[in-house]
């Protein structure tokens, strides 16, 4: 199925089904510059902080490191490299909660800041590299889609496809935030220029710049740099959530659909974030690898809402700190928006590389979870379902824990948007049982295939087993042939048949055994008899 590209160059946009539109509330953040954060005591940062594997950590206990050195390397299966954000010691390396719905701990590294702020000798690279050197940069720059899937930039462009356009993502739909927003009106040639080298590597001929008409200062800083970029064009969307969603936007731009559980290549396409397009430009023009991002600090309960330059591995609390936050009684504080976010247990969690906001609302700004109620059957969230999905089917059936059922009505072509639940007149919270089932069957699946490795362990072990016991057995039936081949040359030249002294012994030992036996006999009878009954 291939795009429509004359109507893409006309500048057509296409719609997708569903979808809502929730209150902005935008201006609370977008209408200051970005800010620089003052540097926190103590960074952590944990070694995975993308969709993958973590790295192969590099340092020790007691190291001093600069800005910027590596303190994991890409591994295995696209891990991606942390960086250090600042100069100082490494003081430990241990499991430390992270920012992840689970709550759960995973490996940081802790690091105390020096406050020299000392960086390493940045390695700039030039475009007439070869494009697996060029990818190889961005993985070692730790560059992962800041957008908020986290998914590793040199792995999206490792795979080789014919594209006919790269987009850049500058839809920013989600309310509250204004993170890409405020970085496209400041930095919206570097943004381009990092397109340029995307388009560069990916061999796209074209790009699409794609944003909600909610931000003209943004589009408007676009149409002023875009004159040095001719393959790029601006395409401004309608405001509507989930616009921004890699599907959806798709959609909007193109009027093509992902094939379900398929890739934007598979039709020819190629998309990546804003931020990203600018990590870009600073790994291959500057040679700074990713050690910061831009993250909207927003909601009633700061008094200096806006935007931050923030060090990755920064505490929350740190930034909080500098937001100006007036906590109020069970306050809450989302990483993320008010539909993707999730809320914080802890705010001595970092801020990593797919953290672009922290909303931290009062008490009547966001209406409190209320208990859920039965489904009715209303209908409402299919409506508004933008993967025209099945929303109260998939609530039922993770909850009766049906996995193939969750399989076969496209669970994983869910993007956890959220707009089924903010519809929900029984306020059932649908994407926790969405997440829930998705980590379980991402859990059973990884079970599953480490069970297959060790059968496959298993087998090729008594495979070999048995190969070495029939290869023993040859030998031993070779070695045998030979020396009775041996032993018949030597008769043949004259010496002694060794079979002939075989024979001789055996008759000796028949013979002594034949005379031990029959003195017994005789021993026996000359023992005297006992005469009483
Ligand atoms: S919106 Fe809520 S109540 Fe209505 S069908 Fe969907 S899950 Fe059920
Ligand atoms: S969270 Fe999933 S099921 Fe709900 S509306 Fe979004 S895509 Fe559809």
């Amino acid at each position: 199925m291939s795009i429509p590209i004359t109507l893409i160059e006309q500048g057509q946009i296409w719609s997708f089904p569903g979808g809502i539109h929730p209150p902005q509330r935008k201006q609370l953040s977008n209408t200051t510059p970005i800010a620089t954060l003052p540097l926190a005591s103590e960074f952590y940062l944990p070694l995975r902080q993308h969709a993958g594997e973590p790295g192969e950590l590099l340092v020790s206990v007691g190291d001093h490191v600069l800005k910027g050195q590596a303190v994991s390397a890409p591994g295995l299966n696209n891990a991606l490299p942390v960086h250090a954000p600042t100069s100082g010691t490494i003081i430990a390396i241990e499991a430390r909660p992270i920012a992840h719905p689970s709550g759960l701990a995973d490996t940081v590294v802790v690091l105390s800041a020096d406050g020299l702020d000392q960086a390493a000798q940045p390695q700039p690279h030039s475009l007439s590299s070869d494009r697996t050197q060029l990818i190889d940069a961005l993985r070692q720059a730790g560059i992962a889609g800041l957008g908020g899937a986290g998914f590793p930039t040199a792995q999206k462009l490792a795979l080789q496809r014919p594209l006919e356009y790269l987009i850049i993502n500058g839809v920013e739909c989600e309310p509250y935030i204004s993170a890409d927003d405020r970085l496209m009106r400041e930095y919206a040639d570097e943004i381009l220029r990092g397109t340029e080298i995307l388009m560069h590597i990916s061999g796209a001929a074209k790009a699409l710049i794609a944003l909600e008409d909610n931000k003209p200062d943004a589009i408007d800083a676009f149409k002023r740099v875009l004159p040095k970029y001719p393959a790029m064009s601006l395409r401004v969307v309608p405001t509507k959530y989930p616009s921004g969603g890699e599907k959806q936007l798709i959609q909007l731009l193109t009027g093509h659909q992902v094939p379900s559980r398929g890739l934007p290549s598979d039709i020819g396409l190629l998309m990546h974030n804003v931020g990203t397009a600018y990590a870009v430009h600073q790994a291959i023009d500057l040679g700074l690898p990713l050690t910061q991002r831009v993250v909207t600090v927003t909601g009633e309960n700061v008094s200096k809402p806006g935007n931050y330059w923030v060090p990755l591995g920064t505490p929350v609390a740190h930034l909080l700190a500098h937001a100006g936050f007036k906590p109020e009684q069970a306050q809450k504080v989302i990483m993320g928006g008010p539909m993707m976010g999730f809320t914080l247990g802890n705010l001595q969690v970092p801020v990593v590389k797919i953290t672009n906001c922290l909303l931290v609302p009062g008490a009547q700004e966001l209406s409190p979870p209320a208990d859920e109620m039965p489904c009715i059957r209303c209908g409402a969230c299919a409506d508004v379902c933008p993967a025209q999905l099945l929303p109260q089917q998939l609530q039922w059936l993770a909850k009766a824990n049906d996995y193939d059922g969750l399989n076969k009505q496209n669970l994983f072509d869910c993007i956890e948007c959220g707009a089924c639940a903010y519809v929900c007149p029984s306020e059932i919270p649908l994407v926790h049982y969405y997440r829930k089932a998705k980590a379980e069957i991402r859990e059973i699946a990884r079970e599953k295939s480490k069970s297959e490795v060790a059968r496959e362990r298993f087998e090729a072990r008594k495979q070999r087993l048995e190969r070495e016991k029939q290869e023993r057995l040859e030998r031993h039936r070779l070695a045998a042939e030979a020396r009775q081949q041996a032993q018949q040359q030597a008769v043949e030249q004259g010496a002694p048949n060794p079979n002939d002294a075989v024979q001789a012994a055996i008759a000796r030992a028949k013979a002594r055994k034949a005379a031990q036996a029959a003195a017994a006999e005789q021993a026996a009878a000359a023992e005297p008899q006992d005469d009483n009954p």
